[in-house]
């Protein structure tokens, strides 16, 4: 065995939700994927860009797809950067800002892949609790020599709770280093950080079509910065790191904003009765800003009423952070497959 960086054999990897394949008849509410189909028309974008052909290289910079998003949030081009989905946009920003001993900052609990991008680049993590309300303490917001960069997910996977703009703010006004606001969940939400970048050029925005677009296969995501700070990261990136395919799907995606307007509610309404059912059979659940719930059961242990639900064929997300707790996440799926999630779980508890 060839000896990689011992960074590398030290850490354990990130491990995605379980994402069986084949597996027909399976509710999966693990990921958070959307249930509904996409935009027909990026379904019809896609169609147009195969049938020209896929025999040249993309656009390096997905031009097409800047100029619509830069349109949408009243910014110029150069301050959007696009990636292969916001994984690939947080694997940028990490190798450009956090070289080998220096530090990261992220909640706990919170998205996993933060620890995982800090450790391949050899660097440490400074884990902050959240506080029992789900607010982060202003030891968040703190510097030291070492720092470099700060993620946080808002609204934050696994809670479903958001930090106030006014708040993010005060963080990055404190902060020595970068703070990357990870916004994969935010058109679940009623706010968003997007209107901070531009005071300050520490704050970076990263946003996904995975999960509010349905577009978690295409893989397609972007960042929202000041652009001296695009400038730099765009050296980092891989020349073509999107593909053709996905930035025409994309761009349909993102001006079709009626189809999310639409799709929104309809996953706010299913998400609304599942709470109300939920707390209904005595579990605890997080009011959510996001397109699922996190809960937890004062008399249950949850973690068999995960392999419960799986063996009746219903996949959720049980998390267990250790010295802190467990629980389960709970994507907020179709009504059908929401009521036969919480039909099973009626038997259950
Ligand atoms: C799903 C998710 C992402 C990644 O999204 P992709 O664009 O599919 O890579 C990033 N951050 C958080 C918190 C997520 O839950």
């Amino acid at each position: 065995m060839p000896s990689v960086r011992p960074n590398i054999a030290e850490m354990t990897g990130y491990a995605p939700g379980e994402q069986p394949q084949g597996v027909a008849k399976l509710i999966k509410l693990n990921t958070n994927e959307n249930p509904y189909p996409c935009s027909p028309k990026v379904k019809a974008a896609i169609g147009r860009v195969v049938q020209a052909g896929l025999q040249k290289y993309p656009d390096p910079m997905a031009t097409a797809f800047r100029t619509r998003a830069a349109e949408l949030y009243g910014v110029e081009p150069d301050w959007i950067l696009c990636g292969n989905g916001s994984d690939d946009i947080l694997t940028i920003v990490t190798r450009a800002f956090v070289g080998t001993s220096d530090m990261v900052r992220f909640a706990n609990p919170s998205y996993l892949l933060y620890r995982t991008l800090a450790e391949i680049q050899g660097a440490a993590c400074d884990i902050v609790n959240y506080n029992a309300d789900w607010s982060l303490p202003d030891e968040f917001g703190q510097g030291n020599d070492w720092l470099r960069l700060v993620y946080l997910a808002n609204p934050n996977s696994p809670s479903g709770t958001v930090i106030s703009p006014e708040r993010v703010a005060e963080f990055a006004e404190s902060l020595p280093c970068p703070l990357l606001v990870d916004e994969a969940y935010v058109d679940f939400a009623e706010e968003d950080c997007v209107g901070l970048v531009a005071a300050n050029e520490k704050i970076m925005i990263s946003r996904t079509l995975s999960k509010s677009y349905a577009l978690a296969g295409l893989r397609f995501g972007y960042l929202i910065a000041q652009p001296q700070v695009i400038r730099e990261l765009i050296k980092v990136k891989d020349s073509y790191n999107c593909d053709t395919i996905s930035i025409a799907g994309a761009t349909a995606a993102i001006d079709d904003q009626e189809w999310l307007a639409e799709t929104r509610a309809v996953i706010l309404a299913t998400r609304e009765r599942m709470t109300e059912s939920l707390c209904g059979m005595g579990f605890n659940v997080v009011d959510s800003h996001t397109n699922f719930v996190w809960c937890t059961h004062d008399n249950t242990p949850v973690e068999p009423v995960y392999r419960e639900l799986k063996k009746a064929g219903v996949l959720v997300r049980y998390m267990l952070y250790p010295g802190w707790g467990d629980g389960l996440r709970i994507t907020v799926g179709s009504d059908e497959q929401v009521d036969a999630c919480l039909g099973l779980l009626k038997g259950i508890v």
